[in-house]
């Protein structure tokens, strides 16, 4: 009797609870529903982690050298290819060689011997000894570039070879990283910076632009030619190509050719325009950049968006049709700083250069459009901010997903590109206008200096923007820290005074 009664009690209680959480669910309901939310819950506690990652660690860089004579097989969108990659010395067994995109790669010799290495999708494990000299691995490989308007494709007459051979893994504290996986968003790549000869024949009508210095040209006989092409320092050789580009060149003063390209040459003008203004802007406001060429390319209309790669920038021709054309084709050329003269390992910490690269983009629209319009952009990010509504180009409105996150997470943190924007982009363009603020400009300017001048050539860490700050501001390291590690919702109390007037 007793214990029926209790019964009766606790399945009344329960009934309440379970009433209460149903109203609660729809009263709090999401714009877009619970499922996202639920989802990157899971995900972020249960779901396959991207990496196991150390972001703190000190980059152990290995710096291969690479020579590679490719061929471009022309209609077909394919490469074939054979590769010398020397490693100056090796820390662990065997070498894992990252495959970004799918390829086939054949005869692996180490050191001129033939061995069996393990292909899988991913990556070709080279079973190679620790050792402190230097190691030669060669191989053949074939790409072939889907013809679809990817980021490696072969679209409407352009061939844009990104990430088409297979690039050495990275070490960290003592262990090989997995090549990292992409979520089909954002820049899932980690890399050390390496040093190239590629020698690349094609189509006689085809004109080139890649990552390095094109070093010669020589016409063969059926038709086609060979280029060559030498980089220093780059996080890996791109090239693009295609028989229909206008193109205009400039040299800076501190040297470097800048090249625009386009495949409308409608666009040209406007292109080369918004480039000169954004080198020039760059250039004073954080630094010569030591690289000796920049390509700024316009691909065929439905190309993905906009994308950096080591000394070029690429967007696509409708691009123009969006909202905010010339801040994305501003934001690409600035990671010519940060990405390529400043580099990171994007995976662990995307926020470090595209926070750098799309405040910078801030910063050209500031000279060219003046102080009202940076205002302006800083107002829109911070309503969008505040009301987690994700960044532009998403239309205004558009959830972030995720309500409690922070910035200073690995790439995977966030399953959707809505949080990705909102915590890797506008979260941290929110961060540098508040430190400016704080330091003034002045200040603030020469902490954008130090943590270029220091790092130009070498791959930076958080560690290493700290360190900047801290150099010219001790004091304001506790800002950065808090706007990096602070759970949104919390930050967004802590912060608000300083944006809302
Ligand atoms: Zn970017």
């Amino acid at each position: 009797m007793r214990r029926g009664k209790r019964f009766l009690k606790l399945y009344s209680l329960m009934l309440t609870m379970l009433a209460t959480l149903t109203i609660l669910a729809v009263v709090l309901r999401p714009v877009d529903g619970w499922v996202p939310l639920l989802k990157q819950q899971y995900t972020l506690h249960f779901g396959p982690q991207v990496l196991n990652l150390h972001p703190l660690a000190t980059p152990t860089p290995t710096e291969p050298v690479y020579e590679i004579k490719a061929q471009f097989h022309g209609d077909s969108g394919l490469i074939s290819g054979q590769m010398n990659v020397t490693v100056p010395e090796l820390r662990l067994d065997g070498l894992p060689l990252y495959l970004y995109v799918p390829m086939q790669v054949y005869g692996v010799k180490v050191n001129g011997t033939a061995v069996k290495a393990q292909v899988s999708e991913g990556q070709v494990l080279v079973p190679v000894k620790k050792s402190t000299a230097p190691q030669t691995v060669t191989l053949t490989f074939r790409t072939q570039l889907p013809k679809a308007p990817s980021r490696t494709g072969y679209w409407q007459g352009v061939a844009t070879a990104s990430y088409w051979y297979p690039i050495v893994g990275v070490e960290r504290d003592g262990e090989w990283m997995k090549r990292p996986a992409t979520l089909g968003f954002g820049d899932p790549y980690l890399m050390d910076l390496g040093n190239y000869r590629v020698e690349l024949t094609t189509p006689g009508a085809f004109k080139w632009y890649s990552s390095g210095v094109q070093t010669g040209e020589q016409k063969l006989e059926d038709g086609r030619k060979m280029l060559t092409f030498q980089a220093q320092k780059v996080r890996n050789f791109a090239m693009v190509g295609g028989a229909g580009f206008a193109e205009t060149k400039y040299r800076t003063e501190e040297g470097m050719l800048v090249t625009v390209a386009s495949v409308a040459k409608a666009d040209l003008g406007r292109a080369a325009a918004l480039t000169r203004s954004a080198v020039k802007t760059y250039t004073q406001r954080i630094g010569t950049n030591p690289y000796p060429v920049l390509s700024v390319l316009e691909l065929p209309a439905g190309t993905i968006y906009a994308h950096e790669l080591p000394n070029l920038a690429l967007f696509a021709q409708d691009l123009w049709e969006y909202d905010d054309p010339e801040h994305w084709i501003v934001h690409e050329i600035a990671h010519a700083w940060f990405y390529n003269a400043v580099g990171n390992y994007e995976v662990e910490t995307p926020w470090l250069d595209e926070g750098l690269a799309d405040y910078a983009a801030l910063l050209d629209m500031e000279r060219r459009e003046g102080a009202g319009a940076y205002q302006a952009r800083i107002n829109d990010a911070w309503k969008r901010f505040a009301n987690n509504y994700t960044y532009s180009p998403y239309p205004y409105g558009t959830s972030n997903r995720v309500k409690t996150g922070k910035s200073a997470v690995p790439y995977g943190t966030y399953q959707t590109s809505q949080a990705h924007y909102y915590y890797t982009y506008q979260r941290m363009v929110l961060m540098y206008h508040d430190l400016r603020k704080l330091l003034g400009d002045e200040a603030f300017f020469k902490f954008l200096k130090q943590y270029y001048l220091k790092n130009a050539g070498r791959t930076a860490t958080r560690a290493d923007l700290e360190k900047a700050l801290a150099d010219i501001e001790p004091k304001a390291v506790g800002r950065l820290k808090m706007w990096l590690d602070t759970p949104n919702d919390e930050l967004i109390g802590n912060v608000a005074g300083r944006f809302q007037k």
